[in-house]
């Protein structure tokens, strides 16, 4: 789970963009840290990067396929 220290520094947002969830290697619309809805893991994308292909990582049964969403977004 991402965490921080110093809360002037980050400020919640009710943008729509945190409310889509995208497929592997598709181009993040944001930059920022991304969560996969499906294990919890995150990575860093700039805007318009690819996001992790499909063979980044693996999921249990269970855990669904592959979902990207933005969960913090930089200026
Ligand atoms: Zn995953």
């Amino acid at each position: 789970m991402a965490a921080y220290k110093y809360p002037d520094f980050i400020r919640q947002a009710y943008h729509y963009s945190f409310d889509i969830a995208v497929g592997p290697g598709e181009p993040a619309q944001n930059s920022g840290i991304y969560r996969c809805d499906g294990c919890g893991c995150e990575i860093i994308a700039g805007n318009g990067e690819s996001l992790p292909p499909q063979s980044h990582h693996r999921h249990k049964p269970g855990e669904g396929d592959i979902r990207w969403r933005l969960i913090v977004a930089t200026d």
